[in-house]
């Protein structure tokens, strides 16, 4: 349980076990460039990896250019003889429902950069000043001298662009800008990405979109936004589960909002009944405080959490955590 500085983890890198890499489940774009950049590099640079996402729940389409037909949904049946590292996860349930998983593997390594974090692994490599965890793993890889190809370069990059909102966040740090124009000199394309994941919106999720901006009902004298989706919403627009990523950050632009929240009904119907998902926009709202108020948690500007509780529970308690 102890927490490991950047030198002691990028010291493990050159030569070593086999490597079993995950990331955490619904991936977003840190969790899916993280895996990927880690996964090309690390196997670049000599090493036997295996890249591991837990569950069923499609990938989100608008990160089908880059190679995530690499990423396997089982794991591999020599977990024993691996090191597992796990990227941008803020707890070992975030890697999947399974959390005796992380007893299989030699050890458990876990690079993160959200603040909350549980320190689940055997090492753990946790920095909140990282806008993103692909910003972590572009410094080991300096660090141990690993070359960043193109392929590696543009993976990271889509982590980094999509955890800083196209770098519009709090997170936007001028080292974020030159972690970006290292990586757009290691070969990432800007415009490439851009069109890939803004410009290829299937009709069906802007029609969600327009049914959750429908039902959202502004809370607490304006300053929370909330909106719901049913199963029944996504079937009636035709949409794949994660089509309702980006519709909280619609809401959070609403003026005099300060925290936006989606409350949606997962696919799975033997899963949690409820995934919320929440944003805050002025500094004064810590909605990851929020979070973990019902057992979830995230980041200060953004956050989560999973529950068994009816829209109309989930609603009261978001209102009464702006009181
Ligand atoms: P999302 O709203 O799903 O995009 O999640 C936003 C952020 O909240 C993620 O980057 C995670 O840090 C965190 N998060 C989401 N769901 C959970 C959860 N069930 N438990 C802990 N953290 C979560
Ligand atoms: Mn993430
Ligand atoms: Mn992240």
């Amino acid at each position: 349980m102890t927490d490991a500085s950047y030198e002691e983890i990028a010291r493990l890198l050159p030569a070593g076990p086999p490597l079993c890499l995950t990331t955490h489940e619904s991936p977003d774009g840190d969790a899916i460039g993280s895996l990927l950049g880690a996964g090309l590099a690390f196997e670049a640079a000599g090493r036997d990896v295996w890249l591991y996402l837990a569950g069923t729940t499609p990938m989100p389409n608008e990160y089908g250019f880059l190679p995530v037909d690499r990423i396997q949904r089982e794991l591999p049946s020599d977990l024993e003889q691996r090191e597992f590292w796990a990227f941008d996860c803020g707890s070992a349930r975030r890697i999947g429902p399974d959390e005796s998983v992380l007893e299989r593997p030699l050890r458990v390594i876990n690079v993160d950069h959200h603040h909350d974090n549980t320190r689940f692994g055997e090492l753990n490599l946790v920095d909140p000043d990282a806008a993103c965890t692909a910003q972590i793993i572009e410094r080991l890889l300096r660090e141990a001298g690993i070359a960043i190809g193109s392929d590696v370069a543009e993976a990271l990059y889509v982590g980094l662009v999509t955890d800083t909102g196209r770098f519009q966040y709090a997170n936007t740090t001028p080292e974020a800008f030159r972690l970006a124009a290292r990586l757009v000199d290691a070969g990432a394309d800007p415009a490439r990405v851009f069109a890939a994941i803004w410009e290829t919106v299937p009709f069906a999720k802007q029609r969600l979109l327009g049914i959750a901006l429908e039902h959202a009902r502004l809370e607490a004298s304006g300053r929370l936004l909330v909106t719901w989706l049913t199963r029944d919403d996504y079937r009636s627009a035709g949409a794949d589960e994660p089509f309702s990523e980006g519709v909280v950050d619609h809401l959070r632009a609403v003026e005099g909002v300060s925290v936006a929240a989606l409350v949606r009904e997962p696919r799975e119907v033997d899963g949690p009944r409820h995934k919320v998902s929440l944003r805050a926009r002025d500094a004064g709202v810590d909605v990851s405080k929020i979070a973990r108020g019902r057992g979830g948690g995230g980041h200060v500007g953004a956050a989560g959490f999973t529950s068994n509780e009816t829209l109309q529970e989930i609603l009261a308690f978001l209102r009464a955590s702006m009181a």
